[in-house]
């Protein structure tokens, strides 16, 4: 026995959302043998823009039963059944959502008409239920009320068991409840396809944009996270809407993916990654040239757009390294930023007398030092390859560094004998540098086994 739902709402979310209005057919297959409707008093205003889309308002609810007060006649009613309708996802968290304030737990074997339609009646224009039984000739009534939609999807749904030729939906009854699960327009073929390895994965939206990237270390594990969340977020449910394919790419190991996600992030700016883009917060040497005319340098955040000397994780780290180039250099401590506004430099390091404070070194010499000083900076920049897993049993992966900057990263057959940088170079696809990929492997390196890396 099915029981085909369907609700009205105060809203498109279930949190801080109620239902206002259901309708449930009891149907066998073939006829219906029994119905039960009812508008419901939301205990809310219902906003006008949903009024003007369903025709009911918050005059017409005031004097009908509260969720508590008819929560018993829908157990009842959809007791032992298959919970169908249409978008399955958004009738059913409504309603679990409802029974959850009310301490009930509400669990039914659901089937979605969107998606057996999609599966039915592959390729047609649009899976709406409006467009649908336009396409299909089926008749509706009252649409975007309760009863007419729900009558319209029983009609539905008797047609897709009537051309279920391949028993669709015995198959997303009995393979397992994952099915409902999926975003309504996600193709299961592309769910299947997923690999459970390290890697980075990609939702597109209708039209084949990127609108969210992740890194996994197990690519459809994470996916399948993303489904079975609570979904009664409105952002959830945009989401979950919005997807309608899923790609990867494999990485062979974790840090090659958080890498490639890092950049796939920037390049592509997703929308769903933005709201929970991490702020990372670095510190750097950089240099400017004073009213004056000495070139100075200082310790700050890293800004964008903005030339970085070098980088670090904390700002203590920065002026330690700044205070001991001072005094490796004969730079003016002063001028680096390194004492508060004091006219004299009295930094313990320097042991000799500043050249610039106390006897007037002038800024040609002085920027000379400072540049020389700058040129040693880099060379102290590691040149590193770190050797990870591959994709296959037959290949591994290596990240290349060079003097401190990100390079990319690639994949080298086993069997192949690479000893220089610059060979390990030739199998790498170059990809930006910036500070998130820097921090990236400098947290990977700081913990990471020795054996991996190779210093050059
Ligand atoms: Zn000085």
């Amino acid at each position: 026995m099915y029981a085909v739902v369907d609700i009205e709402t105060t809203g498109g979310y279930a949190s801080g959302n109620n239902i206002t209005e259901i309708a449930i057919f009891r149907f066998d297959g073939k006829e219906v043998i029994d119905s039960y409707h009812t508008l419901i008093n939301p205990e809310q205003r219902i906003p006008s823009f949903i009024t003007s889309l369903t025709g009911i308002t918050t005059e017409m609810v005031e004097d009908a039963p509260t969720f508590s007060e008819v929560a018993q006649d829908i157990l009842d009613f959809t007791e032992g059944c298959i919970f169908v309708a249409h978008n399955v996802n958004f009738d059913f968290t409504f309603l679990k959502q409802s029974f959850k304030t009310l301490d009930l737990s509400f669990e039914r074997k659901k089937i979605c008409t969107v998606r057996l339609s999609r599966k039915i009646f592959p390729k047609l224009p649009s899976y709406s239920l409006g467009n649908l039984c336009g396409s299909l000739n089926i008749e509706i009534t009252d649409r975007h009320r309760a009863k007419g939609d729900a009558e319209a999807t029983v009609k539905l749904l008797k047609l897709l068991l009537e051309n279920d030729n391949e028993q669709f939906i015995d198959k997303s009854l009995h393979r397992n409840s994952r099915e409902t699960l999926l975003p309504a327009h996600l193709p299961r073929e592309q769910f299947d396809a997923l690999p459970e390895e390290p890697g980075v994965y990609y939702f597109h939206n209708h039209k084949n944009k990127i609108i969210y990237v992740g890194k996994a270390i197990n690519i459809k594990k994470r996916v399948v996270s993303h489904f079975s969340g609570k979904q009664n977020s409105q952002q959830s449910q945009r989401f979950m809407n919005e997807i309608y394919s899923v790609s990867f790419e494999r990485c062979g190991s974790e840090l090659v993916a958080l890498l490639l996600e890092s950049n796939e992030i920037k390049k592509h700016w997703p929308a769903y990654n933005r709201s929970q883009k991490r702020v990372v917060k670095n510190y750097c040497i950089y240099q400017y040239t004073d009213q004056q005319g000495y070139a100075r340098l200082s310790v700050g955040l890293i800004q964008k757009f903005q030339q970085t000397i070098l980088s670090f994780r904390t700002a203590i780290e920065a002026r330690d390294f700044l205070m001991e180039a001072v005094h490796e250099h004969e730079l003016c401590s002063r001028l680096c930023g390194l004492h508060k506004s004091s006219v004299l430099c009295k930094d313990a390091l320097v042991s000799a007398p500043c050249k610039v404070c106390e006897q007037g070194e002038d800024s040609s010499r002085y920027n000379k030092k400072v540049s020389r000083a700058v040129l040693s900076f880099a060379e102290q920049q590691a040149t590193l390859a770190i050797k990870q897993k591959g994709r296959t049993e037959e290949e591994f992966g290596i990240v290349l560094m060079e003097s401190g900057k990100y390079l990319g990263y690639g994949f080298v057959p086993q069997d192949v004998q690479v000893s220089t940088f610059e060979e390990f170079k030739t199998y790498i696809h170059l990809y930006p540098d910036n500070q998130d990929v820097r921090s990236i492997i400098e947290s990977y390196t700081y913990k990471a086994d020795e054996a991996s890396m190779m210093y050059f």
